[in-house]
């Protein structure tokens, strides 16, 4: 039997998909090869990656004036080719520090460039949150704004795209695909696919065209952007079947209704989730209200001593991975897309089952 998985990433895959892609494994359309054993500028898998391109663009209503690309290396790796690819005339930008993410982006920026840190983390009754980006130190002249939308491990999330002279770059690496987003108010959005889109191995950027020609001359020629887009994400070969198996992903999001869709459950599941997290004086999310991820609820137990045994119980009852991240301990149950709303009704009733003998 397939459990339920609340990991933070690589994470649940639909398991629709993953019959599909076992399906097919071994003889892809009748043509006697896995695709994984194609050639990469083959007839059937550029279809293949130009199919999962053009979902991609209906399922996130991305204009035709945005370059969309399949690359590797992780989100991670985005933390170097942000500034490489676009601090190549003006080395300025901002950073919105919100947490564990948006600092290892810091990080890797500030050996490319002058980056002004702009400290969006405050709290509100208590509670972990976002200031208001009306109260923000932004610079005049930066080349762009970075900021992580949904910062995974604090399970800290914008509920509002800022508004910013500059280009906006986004981190959407843990809440790309689970709500409607307007593509449109950014310069750059960036994702890597182990959460919402596929399995690791893939990193997806959406790029305005206009950016493209702000390079640092000493960038790697595979990290820029602009030679990625012209060769169709193919300057080298592309991890071709996690981009198959995230083009399975699309298929199924456009079936399940799309993003809509999928976001109007993924609002039942993190309501049914956090309400009742509010509800108990056993467990308790750090996170105030407004800014609480709709992707990843972290939570800890009235007593730090019962963890173990919380988590030994739970993967016995076929709920996994909810382990909080190894910086801050604590729970984590990461709610994306692919996990349904029977998952979240079996942890609550696991939880309640729990406090209820340990509270
Ligand atoms: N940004 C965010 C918001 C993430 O959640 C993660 C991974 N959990 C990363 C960046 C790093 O991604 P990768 O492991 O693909 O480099």
């Amino acid at each position: 039997m397939r459990a339920y998985n609340f990991c933070a990433g690589p994470a649940a895959l639909p398991t629709a998909v993953l019959e599909k892609a076992q399906q097919e494994l071994l003889d892809w359309q009748g043509k006697g090869v896995s695709i994984m054993e194609m050639s990469h500028r083959s007839k059937d898998y550029v279809a293949v990656a130009e199919k999962a391109e053009a979902d991609l663009r209906k399922l996130m209503n991305i204009p035709e004036n945005y370059k969309v690309l399949f690359l590797q290396g992780g989100a991670t790796l985005q933390f170097s080719a942000i500034p490489l690819n676009l601090l190549g005339k003006n080395s300025q930008a901002d950073y919105i520090h919100t947490g564990i993410w948006s600092e290892k982006a810091i990080k890797e920026a500030q050996r490319y460039g002058q980056i002004n840190i702009v400290e969006a983390g405050t709290k509100v009754e208590g509670k972990l949150a976002i200031s208001d980006a009306s109260t923000w130190q932004l610079s005049e002249q930066a080349a762009y704004v970075h900021y992580c939308e949904n910062e995974t491990i604090g399970g800290l999330q914008f509920n509002q795209i800022p508004e910013t002279k500059a280009p906006l770059v986004a981190d959407l690496s843990s809440s790309i695909l689970s709500a409607p987003i307007d593509v449109s108010k950014f310069g750059l959005i960036y994702a890597g696919a182990q959460k919402n889109i596929g399995p690791a191995g893939l990193t997806l950027v959406i790029v305005r065209d206009d950016l493209l020609d702000q390079v640092k001359p000493e960038i790697p020629s595979l990290l820029k952007y602009s030679a990625q887009a012209k060769n169709d994400s193919m300057v080298n070969t592309p991890a071709t079947y996690a981009w198959y198996l995230s083009g399975l992903v699309f298929e199924w999001l456009l079936e399940q209704g799309g993003v809509d869709a999928i976001h109007k459950i993924n609002q039942q599941k993190a309501a049914l989730l956090y309400g009742y997290i509010d509800a108990s004086d056993f467990y308790n999310n750090p996170i105030a209200p407004a800014n609480r991820s709709l992707m990843n609820v972290p939570f800890t137990l009235a007593d730090s001593n019962l963890d173990k045994l919380f988590l030994e119980e739970a993967e016995k009852n076929h709920l996994l991975n909810l382990a909080g991240h190894r910086s801050v301990g604590g729970m984590r149950a990461s709610i994306y897309n692919a996990v349904p709303l029977e998952a979240v009704q079996a942890l609550v009733q696991f939880m309640d089952d729990f406090a209820k003998r340990n509270g």
